[in-house]
């Protein structure tokens, strides 16, 4: 219920016992002026009956409360409500965009007045919290794109070694090891470009290749490559083609060949054995989407807010699986939105699971 409605009533209420009050006093007054009271009063030369002026009375008083109570509604929204929606708009404002580009209107009402200097004294807070964690992680990012650099030198050294030592006479032991080295050595590497990767793509300077792109193929081809992952996890992943054709996406092919892995990757590991992973496709306006749907174990209400943040997992996905870093759906989301476009989910309405919905730009000719 508002404040406004909750107020007008209240009043109204109060004004309304008040001429009651004065209703009965009046008539407990008539009682005693009615015997000396004349029938008709000459008004101007005119003769009006007494109950014809006490009916205009009546009326003038019922006329001034409904002024009074429009007065008193005007002023109170004036006062309290208009300032008060003007701080909620301005702290809706901030919740989205985590930055007051406009300062709410001060009150001429002293508690109205410290209400807002203490929400700007917050925002004042948050933002400045905001400043320093950009600056940490500017630290943090310059710090892992110089670590990878350095890294990954010495490393492709190691693996070209071994690599050569496996052509070598070696036993079958040690051929084994070496084996086994390679395949760490070529993950490592991996790892540096994936790091090396994100630098350049958080620091803006990542040289994206835009080309039209038929997203549904690219998409299904994705899948396919995730056919023995699925065997092993024994999830289905299948592919629902358009039921239209789709215009195609403008795309860096490599970049959202990435996301497409990652959200397909994501889907299967975080659905347990027998569950489903499916992949279709949607056009919006000016928009081809690509939906990764599972039957996995959801994103718990809590977890909603971070699931995009760097490094961060959500309590069900750690159980589930051990190996993961927390990094790809940060990596996707930048991608996605330096396209010009967007990654978000949803918990499936019916069922359990997520669905994953990367939206893209239209290719113009
Ligand atoms: P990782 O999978 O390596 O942990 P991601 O950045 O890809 O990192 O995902 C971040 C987190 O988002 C996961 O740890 C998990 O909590 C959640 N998540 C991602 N995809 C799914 C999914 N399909 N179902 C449930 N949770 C998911």
């Amino acid at each position: 219920m508002r404040l406004r409605t909750v107020v007008t009533w209240l009043f109204a209420g109060a004004i309304g016992l008040l001429f009651l009050f004065m209703a009965l006093s009046a008539s407990v007054l008539w009682s005693f002026i009615h015997p000396v009271l004349p029938d008709a009063i000459t008004l101007g030369g005119a003769v009006v009956p007494a109950w014809a002026l006490l009916a205009t009375l009546l009326a003038l008083l019922v006329l001034l409360f409904i002024l009074v109570l429009a007065l008193f509604t005007l002023l109170f929204n004036r006062l309290i409500v208009a300032p008060l929606v003007a701080l909620t708009t301005a702290m809706a404002t901030f919740t989205e965009n985590q930055s007051l580009t406009r300062l709410p209107p001060l009150s001429r009402i002293t508690e109205l007045q410290e209400l807002t200097r203490a929400f700007i004294a917050y925002t004042n807070g948050v933002e400045a919290v905001h400043a320093r964690d950009k600056e940490i992680s500017r630290v943090k990012s310059d710090f892992i794109s110089t670590a990878a650099h350095q890294l990954r030198t010495p490393l492709t050294g190691i693996r070209w070694a071994l690599e050569a030592l496996q052509k070598d006479q070696l036993t079958q032991e040690q051929h084994a090891l070496v084996e086994s080295a390679v395949g760490k050595s070529r993950d490592l590497v991996g790892i540096v470009g994936t790091l090396l990767d994100i630098s350049s793509i958080e620091s803006g300077k990542h040289q994206y290749r835009f080309e039209p792109i038929a997203i549904d193929q690219l998409a299904a081809t994705v899948a396919q490559d995730f056919a023995p992952m699925a065997q092993e996890h024994s999830v289905t992943v299948s592919v629902v083609p358009p039921p239209a054709p789709l215009p195609p996406a403008r795309a860096d092919r490599q970049q959202i060949t990435w996301v497409l892995n990652n959200l397909i990757e994501n889907a299967i590991r975080y659905t347990p054995a027998g569950g489903t992973a499916t992949v279709s496709f949607a056009q919006v306006p000016d928009r081809v989407q690509v939906l990764v749907r599972d039957t996995g174990i959801g994103i718990p209400q809590k977890d909603r807010n971070n699931i995009f943040e760097r490094f961060y997992r959500a309590e069900n996905a750690i159980q589930k699986e051990n190996g993961g870093n927390g990094l790809g759906l940060y990596i996707a989301r930048t991608i996605a939105t330096d396209h010009g476009g967007d990654l978000h989910f949803e918990n499936n309405a019916e069922g359990p699971g997520t669905t994953f919905t990367l939206s893209l730009p239209v290719a113009h000719a």
